[in-house]
Order: C-alpha cells, then sequence, then structure tokens
C-alpha cells in the first residue's frame, strides 16, 4: 500500500537522487513543492532525516547547515568557501587509505568523512 507519506517521501527521494548540488532541505522544500504543493517544510525535513538515519541518503554539516546527497556511494566532498558549491570527489582509495592509516589501537573505523575546503574552479579564474 503506497501511503501518502511513502509516496513524499519518494518525491524526496527522486529530486534528490537527481541532483548533485547537495541541497538544504529548504532547498529541496522548494522543488517538491512543484510536485506536491500541499507538503510542508516539517514533513520535507522529517522525511529527509529519516532517509538520512536509514542510510538511503547522506547528511553533511556545511557551514552549520545540513545539506543532503542521494548518493551513498563512499565519496569525498570539497566546499567552495568563496561560492559555498559543494563538489563531489568519487575517490574510494583514498577514503580507504585514511581507513586503514589511522591506526588507533583503541577505535575501529568503518566509514569516514572527508570534506575539503578550498575553492573551486570557476572562483579560481575570478581572482
Ligand atoms: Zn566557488
Ligand atoms: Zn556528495
Amino acid at each position: 500500500m503506497v501511503t501518502r507519506n511513502t509516496f513524499q517521501r519518494q518525491k524526496i527521494l527522486e529530486y534528490l537522487s537527481s541532483v548533485k548540488t547537495h541541497p538544504t532541505a529548504e532547498m529541496v522544500y522548494k522543488e517538491v513543492l512543484k510536485d506536491i504543493p500541499t507538503i510542508t517544510l516539517a514533513t520535507v525535513y522529517r522525511n529527509l532525516n529519516l532517509l538520512a538515519k536509514q542510510g538511503v541518503i547522506l547528511r553533511l554539516e556545511v557551514n552549520k547547515e545540513y545539506h543532503y546527497d542521494g548518493c551513498t556511494e563512499e565519496h569525498q566532498h570539497g566546499v567552495c568557501q568563496k561560492c559555498g558549491n559543494i563538489m563531489d570527489f568519487m575517490n574510494e582509495e583514498l577514503s580507504q587509505y585514511v581507513i586503514t592509516h589511522l591506526k588507533q589501537k583503541d577505535f575501529k573505523p568503518s566509514t569516514v568523512n572527508i570534506i575539503f575546503q578550498g575553492t573551486c574552479e570557476s572562483c579560481n579564474e575570478v581572482l
């Protein structure tokens, strides 16, 4: 049975999987609103956090704001400090390297979230 909640969650997930922009809940809300005019921001928040908890999507904290990512493959992020753009770096080896080189006797890492700070290509050109 497809409940209203499932339908809303599916739309949110669909949108998130279709973009590479790592939107905030507000941005997701504005997009999903086009398909579901009755949806509320609170519902979007609740569903995003639920999906993140289930591991279906990623939740990143960047500049004190939560951003959501439909890609759950092991990858790293680069945050442009000038325009706030969040980029994906699909370097699986790098994450593996960091995990195997932690070498802490009292801790066994399973995953690692790497966020690089820097400037993106288009901001570099403006210099
Ligand atoms: Zn930039
Ligand atoms: Zn990402």
